[in-house]
């Protein structure tokens, strides 16, 4: 039995995972769920999946988990509480894999934590990669970790990679990539129309149904600003081998072209338990649950040049990681502040890259070796973040 962690066990990749590792019970051990606040969620996955461990990020939500669990009747289940419980479940020794799948920079030290112990990291949290891109890869290439991509196109990525691409694109025939994005709710409206957009309507995305944030980085496309970062880190690509393409059906999922001009590709429905499955089963194949794409109702695939003037956040991305250092921890840092405001109704829409934008000219880019610069640097962005939002609401 493979002993599994799922970091992030109450969200949507968290529910998604569940769903197939419960078709499989002979298979996978669910050994550790975690969660940030929400108590009555874990209650229920706890009295169905019976984890070793339970944690939640307040020690407040996890005194009265365990009292719940008491009168429930599930005392087994430990529960532990903070950074120190999330990084020592993502490191247990009966551990196999960890799935990564907090939203944002605090699933950081855990993803970390992850990989740093050897474990199979099935990574979901794409801001980590983001943050701390070099020290994270170091850590992996250290200690033998296996990392598999769960994020859809960087899973694609990786199926239509030759196997042995880590010896270098350049080295196994690869001449690009070909990054899709869906171009999200707002993908045909114009720059007057994206003035007054809510979060209700950013969040209404067409072919994914996800967690809140994830959500709104779609609608700016920041989210595509962020996977260009991360597949310049999984796969030693440099910024400009990565194209991105809008690609409104979202079933292929990206593709990788050779120097001899083939393109492949991986394709199928938009169902978060594809990634997952292939992940958790690589090299083998595994039931999903998904039950097949509909290629005649498809009908129709469609390409597009991504549109920097409305949606400025993929040049800003593509920026920060051609400057390297601390600058991606930098925009991410001020798009999670950023993205929170606007989802509070305190920041307008269009003002998310402008927030971003400015936050990253008042930071100096610093050489990020080691986790207390991104840190300390992550802070003064988030800082310096709050002030532009003030200004801008
Ligand atoms: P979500 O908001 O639905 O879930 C987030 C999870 O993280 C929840 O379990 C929550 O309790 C936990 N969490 C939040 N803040 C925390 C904190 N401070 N400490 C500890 N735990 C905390 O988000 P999601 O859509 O499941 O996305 C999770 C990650 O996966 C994100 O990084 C996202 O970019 C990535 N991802 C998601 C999808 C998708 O389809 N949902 C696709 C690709 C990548
Ligand atoms: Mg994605």
């Amino acid at each position: 039995m493979i002993g599994v962690c799922i970091l992030g066990a109450t969200g949507s990749i968290g529910d998604s995972t569940l769903d197939v590792l419960a078709r499989h019970p002979d298979d996978y051990r669910v050994v550790a769920l975690t969660a940030n606040a929400q108590v009555d969620k874990m209650i229920t996955l706890c009295q169905r999946f019976k984890p070793d461990y339970a944690v939640m990020a307040s020690a407040q939500a996890a005194e009265l988990l365990e009292q719940q669990l008491k009168v429930s009747a599930i005392a087994a289940t430990k529960v532990l509480s903070g950074v120190e419980g999330l990084e020592r479940v993502a490191a247990l020794p009966e551990v196999d894999y960890v799935m990564a799948a907090i939203v944002g920079a605090a699933g950081l030290t855990p993803t970390l934590a992850a990989a740093r112990a050897g474990k199979r990291v099935l990574l979901a949290n794409k801001e980590a990669l983001v943050m701390s891109g070099r020290l994270f890869m170091d850590e992996v290439h250290r200690s033998g970790a296996e990392l598999l991509p769960i994020d859809s196109e960087h899973n694609a990525i990786f199926q239509s990679m030759p196997v042995d691409f880590s010896r270098g694109l350049a080295e196994t025939g690869v001449r690009r990539i070909l990054l899709t994005a869906s171009g999200g709710p707002f993908r045909t409206k114009t720059l007057d129309q994206l003035q007054n957009v809510t979060p209700e309507q950013a969040i209404a995305h067409p072919n994914w149904v996800m967690g809140r944030k994830i959500s709104v980085d779609s609608a700016s496309m920041m989210n595509k600003g962020l996977e260009l970062i991360e597949a310049c880190w999984l796969f030693d690509a440099k910024p400009e081998q990565v194209q991105v393409v809008v690609h409104p059906e979202s079933m292929i999922h990206s593709m990788v072209e050779y120097v001899d001009g083939s393109v492949i590709s991986q394709m199928g429905n938009p169902d978060m338990r594809i990634p997952i499955a292939h992940a958790m089963a690589w090299p083998q194949r595994m039931d999903s649950g998904d039950k097949g794409m509909n290629i005649f109702e498809v009908a129709q695939l469609n390409f597009e040049k991504p549109d920097q003037q409305r949606f400025p956040c993929l040049r800003l991305a593509r920026e920060a990681i051609e400057a390297g250092g601390t600058s991606p921890a930098v925009l991410n840092a001020a798009n999670e502040v950023a993205v929170d405001a606007f989802l509070d109704n305190r920041l307008p829409f269009l003002a998310i890259p402008k927030v971003i934008e400015q936050t990253l000219e008042q930071c100096t880019n610093r050489v990020a070796d080691s986790l207390d610069v991104i840190f300390e640097e992550d802070k003064q962005a988030r800082v310096l973040a709050a002030q532009f939002v003030s200004q801008l609401s």
